[in-house]
C-alpha cells in the first residue's frame, strides 16, 4: 500500500513516515502545498495523511484540488486546529478522518490502516481469502491458521492482492502500489516475488491472466 504524507514539520513527517513504513506502507513525502497538490493529483495513492498548515497552499485547498481531479483515496487530516468549524471544513473538503496534534503516531497508523481497508471494501480487521488470512493491523498473514514468514516485499504484494482478492490486478497497478515514487518500478522482480509467494501459499492461490495481471483466489 502506498501512502502520501504531507507535512512541513520535518520531525513529524519523519515520525509518521517511519511508523507507516514499519507497518508495511511505502511512503512518498511532500513538504509544501504545491508538491502535495502535484503528487496527489498524479500518483495513485492508497491513502494520504495531510497537514493543514502548509507553506504554499492551505491543506484544505490541496484536498479540494485532489478531489476536483477525481482522486478518491482516503485522506486523514493531521492538524493542530481542533475547533468544530475546522473539522467540519475538513470533512466538507473531502477528508475521511481527523487526528489533532499532539498525537500518538500509533493512532495515526491504526486509523490509516482502517481507512485503506474500508476503501477496499473490507469492514473487518481480518481479510480472509481462501486459505489465507491477513490481519490488517498486525500485518501478519496466516495460511490454514499458521503464520507465514514473508519478506517485506512479499508482504506488500500479498497484502495488496488480499485487499483486492478476487479482482484482477495488473502488473502496472501492483508496481504503482508496492514501490514508492523514488524507486524504479521493476516488473521482473514482481514476477519473481509472485513466484516465491506461490511456493509459500500454493501455486493455485495466485492466478496469472495473460496480458491482464494477477488475481488472488478467494
Ligand atoms: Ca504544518
Amino acid at each position: 500500500m502506498r501512502a502520501l504524507v504531507v507535512e512541513d514539520d520535518a520531525a513529524i513527517a519523519s515520525l509518521v513516515t517511519t511508523a507507516l513504513g514499519a507497518a508495511g506502507f511505502v511512503v512518498d513525502r511532500a513538504a509544501d502545498g504545491e508538491e502535495a497538490t502535484h503528487l496527489g493529483e498524479t500518483e495513485p495513492y492508497d491513502v494520504a495523511v495531510l497537514d493543514l498548515g502548509l507553506p504554499g497552499a492551505d491543506g484544505l485547498a490541496v484536498l479540494r484540488r485532489w478531489r476536483a481531479a477525481g482522486r478518491r483515496y482516503p485522506v486523514l487530516i493531521l492538524t493542530a486546529r481542533e475547533t468544530w468549524s475546522d473539522k467540519l471544513a475538513g470533512f466538507r473538503a473531502g477528508a475521511d478522518d481527523y487526528v489533532t496534534k499532539p498525537f500518538r503516531v500509533e493512532e495515526v497508523v491504526v486509523r490509516v490502516q482502517a481507512l485503506v481497508r474500508r476503501a477496499a471494501g473490507h469492514a473487518d480487521v481480518r481479510i480472509v481469502a481462501g486459505r489465507l488470512a491477513l490481519d490488517t493491523q498486525l500485518g501478519t498473514v496466516t495460511l490454514d491458521g499458521m503464520p507465514l514468514r514473508l519478506t517485506a516485499m512479499e508482504q506488500r504484494i500479498l497484502a495488496y492482492l488480499m485487499h483486492r482478492a478476487g479482482r484482477i490486478v495488473s502488473r502496472t497497478e501492483l508496481s504503482e502500489h508496492v514501490y514508492d515514487g523514488a524507486t524504479d518500478r521493476d516488473f521482473n522482480s514482481i514476477e519473481v516475488i509472485i513466484g516465491r509467494l506461490r511456493r509459500k501459499i500454493g501455486a493455485e492461490a495466485i492466478e496469472t491472466l495473460r496480458g491482464q495481471g494477477y488475481r488472488l483466489c478467494t
